[in-house]
């Protein structure tokens, strides 16, 4: 039986597809190993939106190579579509596989043979147009759950179009179907993800269903207790689907709504589909509906054209935004985009201080929020990992919570009340033995 083993980079995405391919693998008779363990083959799942793609890539080959010297080298993903014949050039690399290609990597490569030189299989993008459904089941508790692929905008900065094709989705009907499925083997909680998670519902170049339309359908799946939105943006964020979660006791309180830039000016030269004002309006009837929603921000900054003035725009404009958490990105140019050849290039000196600016405003916003809801009571779902001694779980509205290691609380839901946030900043919280409360 020959060995397999997996390295993901990247996002959601990125890990539920790795799942899949490695599933597919285990029903062809491979063993799934550790990277570590001495595996006859390495598939490599590759990010492009990752900083230093072709650096990581080189590293991660090196590594594997140390543990398996004669591994067949396989690389998938996003960067492998983008730059196939660059990837294949890698010392080490044997098979570089687009996204047409990548679920088919068994019949494909069938033999897994060394050739002399690196196989390229990489169609166009544009043959990536099938929806393949993948899930993750790296642990117990959470899963991450696909339903949609591709994207159909065209932010200026932003290549996964050209890596992951037009956007398509599943049908409501196999989501679900995989929601049961997931449901049969005791995790607990499905994180909805996609490139463009809130266009759910195209298949074959046509829109059949909603996002709204899935959401009402998960909600009824038995066995899961708790449904995420992963992101989704803001003008798909529509009124309905945010008072469905409010009165929702599966879907969390939660949502995840990049911003890119509090600017109008910038929003426009990243060509997003919404202004500022329609942003504060979503957290604003979020906030209205769920007082104590978590709602985290994607922000990019530096990005050409952003003066000091636009910045600080961004930061006024986020320091005013009821919200939980930011996850910031210094603007990184990518080959084939619009936004390189615009004027106004923000030095790197310049993007580094302004992303530490707003990652200190996200500390802030996380410690604020963190301390609203203590006295509150929440359940919290229990994960696997211990770290000295130590257990976390997450409440419905995300906050990390730590509890003592012990080995009957794992995938358990436990009903607690917050009680502080301790000297190095973890929630702590008391369990109040009540039955376990409907949000
Ligand atoms: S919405 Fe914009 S940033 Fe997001 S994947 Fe599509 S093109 Fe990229």
């Amino acid at each position: 039986m020959k060995k397999v083993a997996f390295y993901t980079l990247g996002c959601k995405l990125n890990y539920s597809e790795t799942s899949t391919i490695g599933r597919i693998f285990q029903e062809r008779g491979f063993e799934k190993v550790e990277f570590t363990d001495t595996p006859d083959i390495y598939v490599i799942n590759t990010c492009s939106v990752t900083d230093n793609a072709d650096k990581k890539c080189r590293k991660i080959v090196k590594e594997a190579l140390k543990h398996s010297p004669d591994a067949f080298i396989t690389i998938v993903g996003c960067y492998a579509q983008l730059k196939p014949k660059e990837i294949s050039e890698i010392p080490g690399v044997d098979a570089v596989l687009g996204a047409a290609e990548k679920f088919q990597l068994v019949d494909i490569l069938e033999t897994f043979e060394k050739k002399e030189k690196a196989q390229i299989y990489a169609s166009p993008v544009s043959e990536a147009n099938t929806f393949h459904n993948s899930y993750s089941f790296g642990d117990r508790t959470r899963t991450f759950l696909k339903v949609q692929d591709g994207c159909d905008y065209s932010c200026s900065f932003c290549t996964i179009p050209l890596a992951r094709g037009n956007s398509r989705s599943d049908s409501i009907e196999n989501v679900v179907r995989s929601a049961s499925e997931i449901a049969e083997s005791g995790v607990k909680e499905i994180v909805l993800t996609g490139v463009n998670t809130g266009d759910f519902g195209i298949q074959d170049g046509k829109r059949v269903e909603t996002f709204f339309d899935l959401v009402k359908e998960l909600d009824k799946v038995e066995g899961i207790d708790r449904f995420r939105i992963s992101s989704i943006e803001p003008n798909l964020l529509k009124d309905e689907i945010i008072s469905f979660v409010a009165q929702s006791n599966r879907f969390m309180p939660h949502f995840h709504v990049p911003l890119q830039s509090g600017s109008n000016k910038v929003l426009k030269l990243m060509r997003r589909r919404y202004q500022r004002e329609l942003y504060a309006d979503r957290v604003a009837t979020i906030k209205q509906l769920m007082p104590h929603c978590c709602i985290g921000v994607d922000v990019i900054v530096g990005f050409p054209g952003e003066t000091e003035e636009d910045f600080l725009e961004t930061y006024n404009f986020l320091n005013e935004l009821d919200v939980s958490y930011l996850h910031v990105f210094p603007y990184s140019e990518r080959e084939n985009t619009l936004a390189p050849e615009m004027p106004g290039k923000v030095t790197n000196k310049d993007r580094n201080r302004r992303a530490d600016m707003l990652r200190i405003l996200s500390e802030k916003k996380k410690r604020n929020f963190y301390e609203q809801n203590i006295g509150r009571e929440f359940n919290v779902l229990f994960e696997d990992d211990v770290k000295d001694g130590l257990m976390e779980g997450w409440t419905e509205n995300y906050v990390r919570v730590v509890a003592k290691y012990d080995p009957v609380l794992v995938n358990e839901t436990r009903h607690v009340r917050l009680t502080q946030l301790n000297a190095a900043g973890l929630m702590e919280a008391e369990e109040t033995y009540q039955e376990l409360l409907k949000h």
